[in-house]
């Protein structure tokens, strides 16, 4: 009898101990978001982009490229761009027209908006097979009412912000929501500099957040603003 219970009172606390170190385990593999950086090229430079690609693929990089104006792009651009799509890089929207959505809707209202920036665009694009899944405005000029129409053809949309404040402050930052706010690194956006860049990763880094960061046309010898 009393070799029963002993045996019973052992398993129990076997049983509590291994629940224990499951439980410390779990929490000991929760890990911290892993820091990183989202990079984005807006519009149309699908050569610039493609020899970007051909650059940067040995550190097994991946891109955002959202496309404006599909339908001004020739054969061997939409290639290339499928191409990339292949190698793991997103395809964005990026507006049919490249219209400015504010003054756009303002004057034409949403549904007109949708209709004809968005609507076109996303037809032609499932044409040529991209895998669509965000939306990346204009000029990156937007406002809340305006986000809700495209939020329900996109998993996410992005906007633009400016300001060279701390970061702590700075909303660049991916915070999961389904609204970013991408800074820019073109050479003529308003507070791009390259310590303030870095200031930006080196936050990135430490507070294990993600940096989102916009441009358009990658070269190796900066003649131009873009
Ligand atoms: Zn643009």
């Amino acid at each position: 009898m009393n070799k029963t219970i002993l045996k019973f009172i052992f398993l129990c606390t076997f049983c509590l101990f291994s629940c224990e170190n499951k439980n410390t385990s779990q929490k000991t593999n929760l890990k911290e978001p892993t820091a990183g950086v989202v990079i984005s090229f807006d519009d149309t430079s699908i050569n610039e982009w493609f020899n970007a690609d051909k650059i940067l693929r040995k550190y097994s990089w991946k891109a955002t490229f959202c496309v404006s104006k599909i339908n001004t792009l020739n054969r061997s651009e939409i290639k290339e761009l499928l191409q990339l799509q292949k190698k793991g890089h997103e395809i964005a929207d990026h507006g049919f027209h490249h219209f400015n959505a504010p003054k756009f809707v303002s004057k034409n209202g949403v549904d007109a908006y949708i209709k004809q920036e968005i609507n076109p665009m996303l037809a032609l694009m499932h044409f040529y097979n991209f895998k669509i899944t965000s939306f990346a405005y204009p000029f990156g000029f937007r406002n809340a009412n305006i986000d809700k129409a495209p939020l329900k053809k996109f998993k996410i949309i992005r906007g633009t912000t400016y300001g060279s404040e701390d970061p702590f402050f700075q909303n660049c930052y991916f915070n999961n929501s389904k609204l970013v706010l991408a800074t820019g690194i073109d050479t003529d956006h308003p507070n791009f500099s390259i310590p303030y860049l870095i200031q930006l990763l080196d936050y990135a880094k430490r507070r294990h957040k993600i940096l989102v960061l916009f441009c358009h046309k990658p070269v190796l010898k900066v003649t131009a603003n873009y």
